[in-house]
């Protein structure tokens, strides 16, 4: 088997021969300086390697030695907290081992292998065992309980555990399989990143990912085990919306992909995320979350691999029973990545080069998202839900990427960089938007926060279409040739967009607003609309409703408190009613 060689190289694709004992996706090793790769394609003994590190200086002839395994994670206590590569390499520990550019071939394990965990155990010596069973935890950081899991594969009887002290290579149960073998099981285990990992049952997604965001929740939620899309338009508030969505949505664990192509971007990243507070604890918001990132001077083969090392990630976590939300940004690099790989395999290309199965392989990626009950007795229900933005050149997503996205995620958020011109953020354009989980998650909202739920959010939705087609009658005829009713219907609809979808980021009380305040900001502005469409009717004038002092107060609504939201929504509906009423008015008359 020593007998491979390179006889190709072609960027990051080497192709060697004499590989006949190798499988496809096994990880091989490349040249002396046993550079990372993996075997994406077979022919006869010959196989094409796509190799994570850079492959420059390397020739024609240098050995190749496959390791018989496909390319996997190593899963347990660390991963909170840590930035990795694509390929699991914890980059701050290769920092400090080789300073700020990555040598090539360097070998540093995905966990730490020197760190002490405090192991406590959950089983007892003689219980029986079965494949995704929580055989004990360690607290790995002040906020995440790690629930350490038997291997999907393995099941018996404990012969021996142990609690106390132990790092990442430690034995801490013995477990007699049915066969008679004893295995040793660690607090870590390996998973091949292309293989979903396995659950017992996949549950219909019908619970809200709550995320404080009042244009998400309302009008596009998502639902928990859920899959959306968010295009980038620079400038648009992309990275302002993922912050809010990894600082609020109520998920117990964040993993975020940074596929960028430009350095800098993603250097952005591991400066920001770091330093973001988890407004639930307190802490740094990495005390639940795993980085994984690409840097620039890393091959574009390595960001197609990181979608996988990611999701495989977040499984682990959805499989202990956590509510997980992961982004991925953005997919478009990743599939350029895979565009520039089908290119130098020679593929058949389909629409502006990309691979005909570029829809087939985003939709593998979206599929690993879901609600489901883990393996295990005792059926921990997690979550596991995909956030993944879309940056197609110039905004315009008629593009290959976004289309196949746009037929596979159930919600659409379209940032829009007009909206973000205009300074309304968050730039999500009610008109483009979309979520095919509205009915389910409806349902949802209105047995749990209020049963006018799913009626409001559709008067609300139906105003604003309203406005969209009255504003181009009043770009023709002006203001002043529309009904009155039409002009209210006008009104109305500005004071949802700025009293109700337009939320402020970084203003400490409008920053999250809970499901029950949203759904009275519904209320007040769809109450403003009906009462004053029936004080129009008995005669009241509009220019009256439309300055009536009331409307100030709908308008500060956002601004109040959580705890002072139940006594000023009561009192800003008896101030609508009375300033509404026309008895003064009649009286005169
Ligand atoms: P992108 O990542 O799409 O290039 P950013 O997320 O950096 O854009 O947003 C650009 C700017 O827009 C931010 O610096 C901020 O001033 C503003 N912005 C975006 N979203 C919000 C928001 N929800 N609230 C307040 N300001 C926002």
């Amino acid at each position: 088997m020593n007998d491979a060689v390179i006889t190709k190289i072609s960027g990051p694709l080497v192709v060697a021969s004499g590989m006949k004992q190798a499988n496809m996706f096994d990880v091989v090793r490349v040249s002396e300086l046993g550079l990372l790769g993996e075997i994406i394609e077979m022919h006869g003994d010959k196989a094409s390697i796509q190799v994570y590190e850079e492959t420059s200086g390397l020739k024609t002839g240098e050995k190749v030695v496959s390791t018989y395994e496909p390319l996997s994670v190593e899963l347990g206590p660390g991963l909170i907290g840590n930035i990795f590569d694509g390929i699991q390499r914890p980059l701050t520990e290769i920092m400090k081992v080789a300073g700020n550019n990555l040598t090539r071939g360097i070998n540093v394990p995905a966990l730490d292998r020197e760190r002490q965990w405090v192991f406590e155990p959950n089983v007892e010596i003689g219980e029986r065992v079965y494949g995704g069973d929580v055989i004990g935890y360690v607290q790995e950081t002040d906020v995440v309980r790690h629930k350490i899991m038997l291997s999907p594969k393995l099941g018996g009887i404990i012969k021996e555990i142990t609690g106390g002290t132990c790092t990442a290579e430690d034995v801490v149960a013995i477990v007699i399989d049915e066969k008679g073998v004893e295995h040793g099981v660690g607090i870590t285990q390996k998973w091949p990143v292309r293989v979903p990992r396995p659950y017992k049952k996949k549950l219909s997604p019908d619970r809200p990912l709550v995320t404080g965001q009042r244009v998400v929740d309302s009008l596009f939620p998502i639902a928990k085990g859920g899959v959306a899309a968010i295009p980038g338009p620079f400038g648009s508030g992309k990275t302002v919306t993922q912050h809010q969505l990894a600082k609020w949505a109520d998920a117990d664990i964040v993993v975020y992909i940074g596929c960028g192509e430009r350095g800098n971007e993603m250097t952005d990243v591991l400066n920001e995320f770091p330093e973001l507070i988890d407004p639930h604890t307190g802490k740094s918001l990495m005390e639940r979350t795993v980085l994984i990132a690409n840097t620039s001077d890393m091959p574009v083969a390595a960001r197609e691999a990181s979608i996988y090392t990611g999701i495989t990630i977040a499984e682990y976590f959805r499989d202990m029973g956590y509510n997980v939300a992961l982004m991925a940004d953005s997919t478009s690099r990743w599939a350029e990545a895979l565009r520039e790989m089908s290119g130098r395999l020679e593929e058949m290309p389909g629409e502006e080069g990309y691979p005909a199965y570029l829809g087939s392989r985003l939709a593998q990626f979206y599929e690993r998202a879901g609600r489901v009950i883990s393996l295990g007795r005792d059926g921990r229900e997690g979550s596991l839900s995909v956030i993944g933005a879309v940056s197609p050149a110039g905004g315009d997503i008629s593009e290959p990427v976004s289309q196949a996205t746009l037929r596979i995620v159930k919600v659409f958020w379209g940032l829009d960089s007009a909206l973000a011109y205009k300074r309304h953020f968050p730039a999500i354009n009610w008109l483009t938007s979309y979520s095919l989980y509205a009915n389910s998650l409806g349902k949802w909202f209105n047995e749990n926060i209020n049963e006018e739920w799913t009626s409001l959010r559709g008067k609300i939705i139906s105003l604003l279409s309203d406005e969209a087609q009255l504003e181009e009658m009043v770009k023709l005829v002006g203001m002043d040739a529309l009904s009155w009713g039409d002009r209210l219907k006008m009104e109305a609809a500005r004071s949802i967009r700025e009293d109700f979808l337009h939320q402020l980021a970084f203003h400490e009380v409008d920053t999250y607003t809970s499901a029950s305040k949203q759904y009275m900001m519904m209320k007040l502005v769809t109450e403003y609309y009906e009462k004053s469409k029936e004080a129009l009717d008995k005669g009241m004038d509009i220019e009256t409703i439309v300055k009536l002092p009331v409307r100030e107060k709908i308008g500060r609504f956002k601004y109040v408190k959580e705890e002072d939201t139940e006594k000023d929504f009561g009192e800003i509906i008896n101030m609508l009613t009375e300033e509404l009423s026309l008895e003064g008015g009649e009286a005169d008359a």
